[in-house]
């Protein structure tokens, strides 16, 4: 809806100043939900917040970013991980022709299978059981809520919030298996990029990432600027942090 909606809304209906606040709600929703509660939380079990509100707020950012529940992300970003570059890696892109790249960038990906055994500790969580239940219910009440506060903030603050969010997220996906360069040998084509990693919070290290996945740090030192690692510092019970070195 967003890859249609967000640039009708761009081109029918400018505000400046709404475009603005937009592109900076896409910058914390994106990275809070999807790089720290998606990516590093959920999919990697990297950390566990402090408490039970702090889960809520990020499944619920997690929800709003409309890329599907923590159940069903993590199954297919966990087999990536496994199964990198190879014929049964779901999110393959090296080798691929340019208008198969393009085709995924807007989440055009062949169909997969996703062993229920990958997800178990998921599916086995309350909350991530939840969520992944009643994924569009909350998803439908938050864009009927902004619809009747006001229109403006459903255009503005879901339509276009979220084309940036998917948009940003491809950067990852897709890019991140094309552009950069390669730190560590680790066997598959994920890359480095100083840029992305500055921007989005530390997931612009995506090489680093596919060195030690399951670790919290995606930057590992002060030339490798992780603004999610600093986040997660203060969200995470410290005894869950799973560091680099003591991995
Ligand atoms: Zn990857
Ligand atoms: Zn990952």
């Amino acid at each position: 809806m967003a890859y249609i909606g967000g640039p009708l809304v761009l081109i029918f209906n400018w505000n400046t100043e709404y475009f603005l606040y937009s592109l900076l709600a896409f910058w914390f929703t994106v990275h809070l939900g999807i790089s720290i509660g998606m990516h590093r939380w959920a999919a990697h079990r990297s950390f566990q917040p402090r408490n039970k509100l702090i889960e809520v707020i990020l499944h619920f950012l997690i929800v709003i970013n409309t890329v599907g529940s923590t159940i069903t992300w993590s199954g297919t970003h966990r087999l990536h991980h496994k199964t990198a570059d190879t014929d049964d890696d779901p999110h393959k892109i090296d080798g691929q022709p340019f208008l198969t790249k393009l085709k995924y960038w807007f989440n055009f990906w062949p169909s997969h299978h996703v062993s229920p055994k990958s997800i178990g500790d998921l599916a086995r969580d309350p909350l991530h059981k939840w969520f992944h239940k009643n994924y569009f219910k909350v998803l439908l009440i938050y864009i009927i809520t902004l619809l009747v506060i006001d229109v403006n903030l459903f255009l503005y603050g879901y339509l276009v919030v979220t084309m940036f969010s998917i948009h940003w997220i491809s950067w990852i996906t897709v890019g991140a298996h094309i552009w950069g360069h390669t730190d560590h040998e680790v066997g598959d084509s994920s890359k480095n990029t100083f840029l992305m990693g500055l921007l989005m919070w530390g997931e612009g290290w995506h090489n680093n990432h596919h060195y030690k996945p399951g670790t919290f740090e995606f930057g590992w030192n002060w030339k490798q600027p992780d603004i999610g690692k600093h986040v997660i510092k203060l969200i995470a019970k410290p005894e869950s942090l799973r560091y680099r070195k003591v991995k």
